[in-house]
């Protein structure tokens, strides 16, 4: 397995690569986003997701927990119902944000859950003696899940064990075994899927239209298509075989410095600054162009704002919403529509509704408040801080260059 920064980038797969960075950021600040890419065999997707899992931060768990307890939040039934120190007593440890991944194969004993035989020696007690399954192992993590038009098509149960953790944020699992009380955990995980709508059973939208309406971004995988993109595929290949070992050291630092710029970005996302305009624009779309699933303006609106963060930015620009409304639309409306969407913006100025900054009201602009207003209260960090915000660069209109910028530029990181 290539490493992932290793990995080449050119334009028919950069977009993945950022939605990838998008969803560890935001699973890291309690959020999940779930990410769906699209393409034929030989484009890259599943490496791409993948190789994601050596960029993976840590967490910290409370020591042993296989639901990867919060210390702070504890929700497994085991630590759900402890006091602070007796969580304190236990002790806690840092491990690799989860990376499972869902075979076609799983039954839903290892999907949600089983009994676990080892500890059944009370049947007062159920819930001591569950083991948890794969989506509760992954909790504050990422799910993987290769070729899920077949999944969908072949494992209803499962597909219906998905659509539950995705349905909401946090999402839940059920695990049911015959004789013993079910029981219902949260989870937050950030699902990944591959899958190729060329192949059989087809897109994902036509097996289970209610599943690929979950993802929050689709991204439309390509090959690259220009000489120089290919040609520096090749050299890459080259200098990785003649210098591969001196290679190592800097591909692990490479994976490093990801590693760094997600958590940096993750941090950002305390403090960003989200104009009322950016929440407009998304809001103009949603009822001119008849969208129908609120889902989509939420993808893009909580898109847009790690995508600021990843650009190291304080402040959400229109070009944010611009580069990640196609992700968020793809798999929603029909291109011909997306396409309007798109020159709508691109031929729109927002000279008119230019914000005034200063008699806005800056706290119900964090970003904080309206991740909250959205996913509920709770889910991210909104205690009072002590430093301000850095004050918004002075809003600049949509222009065509803009448009253009984020267009030309999406996934330049
Ligand atoms: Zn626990």
């Amino acid at each position: 397995m290539k490493l992932y920064s290793d990995l080449a980038r050119y334009q028919g797969n950069e977009a993945l690569f950022e939605a990838v960075e998008m969803s560890i950021v935001s699973t890291l600040a309690g959020l999940p986003l779930h990410v769906h890419a699209e393409g034929l065999r030989g484009t890259g997707k599943t490496t791409i997701f993948r190789s994601a899992a050596g960029v993976m931060p840590t967490i910290t768990r409370i020591k042993g927990c296989l639901y990867n307890c919060d210390p702070a939040e504890p929700h497994c039934p085991e630590h759900r119902n402890l006091s602070p120190e007796e969580i304190d007593r236990i002790g806690t440890e840092e491990i690799l944000m989860p990376f499972l991944e869902i075979s076609h194969s799983a039954k839903i004993g290892t999907v949600a859950g089983s009994i676990d035989l080892a500890k059944i020696t009370d049947k007062t007690h159920p819930e001591a003696a569950l083991l948890p399954g794969i989506i509760p192992q992954a909790h504050r993590g990422i799910i993987f899940i290769d070729e899920i038009n077949r999944l969908a098509d072949t494992s209803p149960e499962i597909t219906d064990i998905l659509l539950d953790v995705m349905g909401t944020k946090p999402g839940r699992v059920q695990i049911e075994e015959t004789g013993l009380a079910a029981v219902e955990v949260p989870v937050q995980v950030s699902v990944w899927a591959a899958s190729n709508p060329d192949e059989d059973p087809g897109p994902l939208s036509d097996v289970r239209k209610q599943l690929s309406d979950r993802f929050d971004l689709v991204i439309d995988m390509g090959r690259p298509d220009k000489v120089e993109a290919v040609a520096g595929i090749l050299r890459q290949n080259r200098q990785r075989r003649t210098k591969s070992s001196t290679r190592a050291g800097l591909s692990h630092r490479g994976n490093e410095q990801v590693r760094k710029r997600l958590l940096a970005a993750a941090e950002m996302l305390d403090d960003l600054w989200v104009p009322d305009y950016v929440e407009d624009l998304l809001a103009e779309v949603y009822v001119k162009f008849g969208i129908e699933s609120l889902r989509a303006v939420e993808a893009a609106q909580l898109g847009a704002q790690i995508r600021a963060a990843l650009h190291k930015r304080h402040h959400v620009e229109v070009y944010d919403v611009v580069a990640v409304l196609p992700w968020a639309l793809n798999h929603r409306v029909f291109p011909e529509r997306l396409e309007e969407i798109l020159t709508y913006l691109k031929e729109r100025r927002f000279t008119t509704e230019k914000p005034q900054g200063s008699s806005r009201d800056r706290e119900s602009q964090k970003t904080t408040g309206s991740l909250a207003r959205i996913f509920g209260s709770g889910r991210v960090k909104s205690g009072p801080k002590e430093t301000q915000p850095a004050p918004p660069k002075p809003a600049r209109p949509i222009s065509e260059l803009a448009v253009d910028e984020a267009v030309a530029t999406e996934g330049d990181l």
